[in-house]
């Protein structure tokens, strides 16, 4: 095995040496906030990789801290030192991943997910028109509401934040061209993920609606896929370069004036496509030109002139910033400009917006308790606002907050921000 061994998919020495153990990070961090405990802090966390770096063995301890980080890089942006925690976190996962084999089963599960499943349309339509007969034969409805659940376990929680399945899919637009409305301005790819094919179909519509209104012609490429986030979290990085090399050959080559996500957790990663694939002569600088081009649908509607014609929406929102759009890619106030666009809207801002609500990829499967903890913590801070709907930028982020809205919350309605503006575009009349 270690024969086999990436080291530049190893946290790397400069990287540790960056920090200089102030723990200014600490009250960023949520698991730090629930726990209390150093070694579920940042600083904690590169001591630990420090540790490891020097030779110290991969213990079932280390394995735990770092599977307990949300990678939610709320410590990047808190950090005065410039630490990149999250290439460190990634490498570290990854670094175990190559190091430290799991139990069997866990690995043939972890295939399935990661190496079929994800990466496949065929599967996944399968997987959502079983999910869709579960959910609309009333099969859920009995199986939640009788507690049945609860005998399952893991298996049981996972059910109970399994993604609702939207009919038609989104998979039949894949391929196809959408004109701009009006004059056209722009010329853009839209990449639709993997999994919101399936379970936020609507979203994708209602992005491809805005971005029309707003004089693009959007094409979503036939030959992408799944961009390999989810891997990149779960320290699968040779599988997740296998993906980004697939989505870069789908896209370059289109003229395009900009590639488009309306998630957060796939933008963050795609838009560090130089970085995975920086060791691969035949793709480095393809990579570089796909990350130009990637930008996230609030990013890039926030640059141009935006499309005014939009009818009053009289209520009160609050956002909940993603973490791999306000710490992994910077955009903080991009969101909140659009929403101040829209007429009527009242916009009121939740005290710590940019903390973790706890969703983090599959965090929220992976690591339940905690991400349920984090969750009650965030709902406490959206209470505050009495808002009527909880906007953010992110479907991971959406499902989690619709579940804290549930459980912790008044029953509130969550939204992405593009659906806020196609409803106030819907809602336009001459
Ligand atoms: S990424 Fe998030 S959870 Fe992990 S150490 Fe940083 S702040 Fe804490
Ligand atoms: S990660 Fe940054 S903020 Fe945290 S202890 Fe290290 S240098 Fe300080």
């Amino acid at each position: 095995m270690a024969d086999s061994i990436v080291k530049f998919d190893q946290p790397q020495q400069s990287d540790l040496d960056r920090c200089v153990h102030c723990g200014l990070c600490l009250n960023a961090c949520p698991t730090y906030r629930e726990l209390g405990v150093e070694m579920d802090s940042p600083r904690g966390r590169i001591y630990q990789m420090n540790q490891v770096a020097s030779g110290a063995p991969i213990g079932p301890s280390y394995v735990e801290h770092i599977e307990l980080c949300l990678a939610c890089r709320g410590c990047e942006t808190a950090c005065p030192s410039g630490v990149q925690y999250g290439r460190l976190i990634e490498a570290a996962r990854a670094d175990i991943e190559q190091r430290k084999p799991r139990p069997l089963g866990t690995r043939l599960l972890r295939k399935f997910v990661f190496g079929h499943l994800l990466q496949s349309p065929g599967l996944l339509k399968t997987a959502g028109a079983f999910l869709y007969l579960y959910e609309a034969s009333g099969l859920q409805r009995i199986a939640r509401s009788s507690g049945l659940l609860r005998l399952f376990g893991k298996l049981g929680r996972l059910e109970s934040l399994s993604p609702p399945v939207e009919s038609p899919f989104f998979f039949s637009q894949i391929g196809r061209t959408f004109p701009a409305e009006g004059q056209q301005r722009y010329r853009v790819a839209f990449l639709a993920g993997c999994i919101a094919n399936i379970s936020f179909a609507r979203l994708n519509e209602a992005t491809v609606r805005v971005l029309q209104k707003n004089g693009c012609e959007v094409a979503i490429p036939a030959a992408q896929g799944c961009c390999g986030a989810l891997h990149v979290h779960s320290g699968l990085r040779e599988e997740a370069r296998g993906l980004a090399r697939r989505n870069i050959d789908a896209v370059l080559g289109g003229k395009f004036d900009a590639v488009i996500t309306n998630a957060a957790g796939c933008g963050s990663t795609l838009k560090e496509y130089d970085e995975l694939l920086e060791h691969d002569p035949a793709y480095a600088e393809k990579a570089r030109q796909f990350t130009a081009l990637m930008k996230d649908v609030n990013e890039f509607l926030a640059s141009l002139e935006l499309n005014p014609r939009m009818g009053e929406m009289p209520v009160t929102v609050t956002y909940q910033d993603s973490c791999h759009l306000a710490h992994g890619q910077k955009v903080r106030a991009q969101p909140r400009k659009l929403l101040r666009a829209v007429p009527g809207l009242t916009f009121r801002e939740m005290p710590m917006s940019d903390l973790c609500c706890g969703s983090a990829g599959i965090y929220n499967v992976v690591q339940n308790e905690m991400a349920m903890s984090i969750l009650k913590s965030k709902m406490n801070y959206v209470n505050m606002t009495s808002a009527d709907i909880i906007v953010t930028a992110n479907p991971g982020c959406m499902l989690q907050l619709q579940a804290g809205s549930r459980m912790y919350g008044q029953g509130r309605r969550v939204a992405h921000v593009v659906e806020i503006l196609d409803e106030a575009y819907r809602k336009y009349k001459e």
